[in-house]
């Protein structure tokens, strides 16, 4: 009889066996399809992941599946390589990683409706605008990539905001387009895809395409999915979760702002989409374009670093590609030496004077939302912390609503202290609503539009926003980092960036990369058409060497520096690292978990040279939602050494006895440690 392997999206590592469905044989053909499965008292949609044969035994308990969905191709062979090697590299149950990467449409019982696919082709926009003549440095460039023909290779593609990447993927994409292949483009951020995605339509008008992020719908998001699958969809642009997407015939990864977090998955399996379409594409033995502005430490490292092998090859685009577009002038202002107005600097606010006379804008960049990040008694000392996190409330004056940044809680602003009855109760610091406020008094005619998570909670508020600040319907704006990312607004020329400096000396070593990256995101929003840019950052720290390579827009000495830093320190990219993290309602409970769970590590023998364990300590955050979340660093400078140990370190944790309600997750190659 047969015997069909079946994945499952359980926690655990193994497949699970069925018979065929009564009557029925089942072919290699069906590896690969979906099955609807008892499992317990359930019906479970799985992957067959496995047909083989055994004799006829009367007393086999196994039970037959219910039914083979054969509405689909099956799922292709490579597809469970990426699955496996995802699985295998971060230690997370097979099953799960299988199907967590199906539209959530596909893992029901019900098919989707086979209606007519909608976005596939695209409709012509009714101008098509002609490519524009490549520069010196992108042709070179293409050359490169082309020249070096259509086997596996990653390039890193380093050049500023509007350097003309983006052209140089659309080149790259036709070439791929004309051979007959499939392109895969991933971009980090769902507010991306709207402006890549008319570039790619507009460029290719007849060409299918399909788009795959978490805001479609779960029709659209299935439709899209089966389209890339069958090959009707040949240029395919998404997010994350896109990277595991059954394309046949694949001949292209483009990985877009490659050196953004949200890349790694920070919940369930923990993966980064950025290597994982690296192993992709060299096992499609297909190129591999990673492209930044700001690269990772690790791609720049392999890039780049001399004393090891240079797994990537770095091309760089050096001036902006549009004629006329220059870089932005960015300039530090010495806040130390005056009286700042509500935090605003007197060039600041002389800046946005000339904008607003010009009719040109100004960006505000803070990362902070709300008013004030905490409110306190100066009589008594009170500060307004949360009841169950280890964070303060912040203020929303907007709503009189003091919240919690981290749990959601909330209560309304306290008109006295209530500890001791104090009526003077003062918002200290500042986030943006407080800049808005400042900024609307020194510029009583302005039209200042604030935006954050607060002010645009939806992809659709976002977009109104961004169509306003497009048609100039705004002079001010004062946004946090949703303001930074990508989007192109011709008459900003003036961007001033406030309260950076505490990611300078931050707790969280990678804190200097990101602001980096950070501003010179924000910094590249400035002067994008004709008119020349400006970029003014307040600190107390000018003569930082972060600042400093800013103001040069010097990336590569910047990286070098870091690089050199990490590697004395030992840190990575220099080191490999994976955190065992714990929650509970107890600190005790989730450190007593990870003491135990260390102790496990000496039971893996041999595995655990090279490899040091760090002790148990509570996470930055360390109370969160009323639970208690602690964390334990494992590091090699051997990638292959810390993979044995966790082979087998995570089969030893297994068997720790856990107090009620703790949970734990192991991360590898963890972006917060
Ligand atoms: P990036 O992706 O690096 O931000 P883009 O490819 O979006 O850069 O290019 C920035 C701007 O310059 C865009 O408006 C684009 O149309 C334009 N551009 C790109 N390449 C050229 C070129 N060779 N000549 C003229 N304009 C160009
Ligand atoms: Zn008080
Ligand atoms: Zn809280």
């Amino acid at each position: 009889m047969q015997i069909i392997q079946v994945a499952l999206d359980i926690p655990l590592d193994h497949f699970f066996d069925y018979r065929a469905p009564d009557g029925e044989i089942l072919t290699q053909d069906d590896l690969g399809r979906r099955a609807r499965v008892p499992f317990g008292t359930k019906m479970r949609i799985g992957v067959i992941a496995g047909i083989s044969e055994k004799e006829d035994s009367l007393c086999d308990p196994l039970r037959p599946i219910d039914m083979v969905l054969r509405d689909l191709a099956s799922l292709p062979s490579d597809w469970f390589g990426l699955c496996a090697f995802c699985a295998g590299y971060y230690h997370a149950p097979l099953g799960e990683v299988m199907l967590s990467t199906l539209p959530a449409a596909l893992r029901r019982s019900t098919p989707p409706k086979s209606r007519r696919e909608r976005n596939i082709p695209s409709k012509a926009p009714a101008f098509g605008a002609a490519p524009p003549e490549l520069t010196l440095e992108q042709r070179d460039i293409l050359e490169k990539i082309t020249g070096a023909g259509s086997g596996f290779k990653t390039w890193l593609l380093h050049g500023v905001t509007g350097s003309g990447k983006t052209e140089i993927y659309l080149r790259l994409i036709e070439r791929v387009l004309s051979e007959g292949r499939q392109t895969l483009l991933l971009t980090p951020e769902i507010n991306l895809t709207p402006q890549l995605e008319s570039r790619i339509r507009e460029r290719f008008p007849d060409v299918g395409f399909a788009c795959l992020h978490s805001e479609l719908s779960e029709a659209a998001r299935a439709r899209n999915w089966c389209a890339a699958m069958s090959g009707q969809a040949r240029v395919v642009l998404g997010t994350r979760l896109a990277v595991f997407t059954p394309l046949p015939e694949l001949g292209l990864i483009v990985v877009d702002e490659e050196h953004d977090a949200s890349f790694k998955q920070q919940d369930g399996v923990r993966y980064s989409a950025r290597d994982l379409a690296v192993f992709r594409a060299s096992e499609r033995k297909i190129p591999i374009v990673l492209g930044s502005a700001t690269p990772s430490l690790e791609s720049w490292a392999n890039a780049t670093d001399a004393s090891a092998p240079r797994r990537y090859a770095l091309l760089s685009l050096r001036a902006r590609a549009a004629e006329k577009a220059r870089l932005p002038l960015v300039q530090r202002i010495d806040t130390r030496k005056e009286k700042l107005r509500d935090g605003l600097s007197g060039a600041l606010l002389a800046g946005i004077e000339k904008r607003l006379e010009n009719g040109e804008q100004s960006l505000i960049f803070l990362n902070r939302r709300g008013y004030a990040p905490v409110l306190v008694c100066a009589y008594c000392g009170w500060v307004s912390h949360c009841e169950r996190c280890s964070a303060n409330l912040v203020v929303h004056l907007a709503d009189r609503r003091l919240r919690c940044h981290h749990c959601g809680f909330e209560q309304g602003v306290p008109r006295a202290c209530p500890v001791c009855g104090n009526q003077d109760v003062q918002p200290l610091g500042r986030g943006t609503q407080r800049v808005e406020a400042a900024l609307a008094e020194c510029f009583p005619q302005a039209r200042i539009l604030r935006i954050d998570r607060d002010s645009a909670r939806s992809r659709k508020q976002w977009e109104a926003f961004s169509e306003r600040i497009i048609a100039r319907d705004a002079d001010i704006l004062v946004g946090t980092q949703m303001l930074a990312k990508g989007h192109d607004f011709p008459g900003l020329t003036l961007v001033g960036v406030l309260g950076a400096d505490a990611a300078l000396f931050s707790a969280d070593w990678r804190a200097p990369e990101r602001l980096f990256a950070q501003l010179m995101q924000v910094a590249g929003r400035a002067g994008r058409a004709n008119l020349p840019g400006e970029v003014l950052i307040q600190t107390q720290f000018p003569d930082d060497p972060l600042y400093a390579a800013l103001a040069r827009q010097d990336f590569p000495s910047f990286a070098d520096h870091l690089l050199e830093e990490r590697r004395q320190a030992g840190f990575p990219p220099y080191a490999y690292q994976a955190l065992l993290r714990a929650e509970a309602s107890l600190m005790a409970d989730a450190l007593a978990f990870l003491s135990a769970a260390k102790e496990r590590v000496a039971l893996c023998e041999n595995a655990a040279e090279n490899v040091f364990v760090y002790d148990p300590i509570p996470m930055r955050l360390a109370r969160r939602a009323n639970r208690d979340r602690a964390q334990l660093l494992v590091e090699s400078p051997s990638r292959r050494a810390l993979q044995s140990l966790l082979r087998l370190w995570r089969v030893a944790i297994g068997t720790i006895k856990v107090s009620r309600g703790l949970r734990w997750h192991l991360e590898v190659d963890p972006q917060e440690v």
